[in-house]
């Protein structure tokens, strides 16, 4: 079982070492934060752009922007004249072919190749969309298990994986063994599925004061009892916590493996077509 630190791992970004914003897929499978890989050009000595984009993308909003960017080195105006003289990289107005075509090579962030990009640069990578969801979820998931974490852990606390009815607690598993210690009159105690009702104090909902029990799909967040009777959430998707979080998790875990084991497909693709080149060549 993939365990959620094994999963951030799988979801950061080589750059930024944040979970991925808006992906794009490198021909060598890893994949780099849009912003990120611009940046990347960029100290290169390449200048960025885009045709795909406009200015008012989503990746140019503040609330998607890697914090590196705050300390971007932009050109100076005279280096930018050289560059743009020297018709390197890609910039806005440039014709299609041009005499002296230039292709852009990325140095790949994960692997160290230099990928070839093509005249088009970041323009002809695609947006890993499927990993974009993976992320979205990810979040989702992490934002509902802080309401069913190990009430006995020192920080950083592990999943709840068992409760105990007559100690009115949940527990990792390392806790439950702990606490109901071989030989004792507790190590009778029978475990059960963790639950939030034992909780002496759970996450409280920020509006009613009250303890959140149960996840709404539709709002992706966590509701209490006086939620729920809410007007707002009439004919919305409300299930208990823990089965929320169960499902996300899931489905998270598939998704992930679904990743890995595409990008696995895809190494051996590239190797097999490296063998054929090898032997077409001799
Ligand atoms: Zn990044
Ligand atoms: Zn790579
Ligand atoms: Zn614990
Ligand atoms: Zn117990
Ligand atoms: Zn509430
Ligand atoms: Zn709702």
């Amino acid at each position: 079982q993939t365990s959620m630190k094994n999963m951030e791992r799988e979801l950061v970004c080589p750059v930024c070492k944040e979970m991925y914003k808006q992906p794009l897929a490198l021909p060598c499978t890893h994949n780099v934060c849009h912003v990120c890989a611009s940046e990347v050009l960029l100290q290169h000595g390449h200048l960025y752009c885009d045709p795909t984009s406009e200015p008012t993308s989503p990746a140019a909003t503040p609330s998607t922007r890697s914090p590196r960017l705050g300390r971007r080195v932009v050109p100076k105006p005279d280096r930018l004249d050289r560059l743009l003289k020297s018709g390197f990289g890609t910039y806005p107005g440039r014709k299609r072919g041009a005499v002296h075509p230039q292709t852009v090579s990325f140095p790949c962030p994960a692997c160290q190749r230099d990928v070839d990009l093509g005249e088009r640069g970041l323009g002809s990578l695609f947006r890993n969309l499927t990993l974009e969801r993976v992320v979205e979820r990810y979040r989702q998931t992490i934002n509902i298990s802080a309401a069913i974490m190990c009430q006995f852990c020192k920080p950083p606390q592990l999943e709840a994986t068992k409760g105990c009815t007559e100690c009115k607690s949940s527990f990792c598993n390392e806790c439950f063994k702990l606490y109901h210690p071989w030989g004792t009159q507790k190590a009778q105690h029978e475990p059960t599925p963790p639950t939030l009702t034992f909780r002496p104090k759970g996450l409280m909902c920020p509006e009613h004061k009250e303890e959140v029990t149960h996840y709404c799909k539709t709002c992706q967040r966590l509701v209490c009892q006086l939620c729920r009777v809410r007007r707002t959430h009439t004919s919305h998707k409300i299930t208990p916590v823990l089965s929320a979080y169960q499902a996300l998790r899931e489905k998270l875990t598939k998704s992930l493996a679904y990743i890995l084991s595409s990008q696995d497909t895809v190494q051996t693709q590239i190797a097999e077509l490296e063998e054929t080149v090898k032997h077409t060549e001799v």
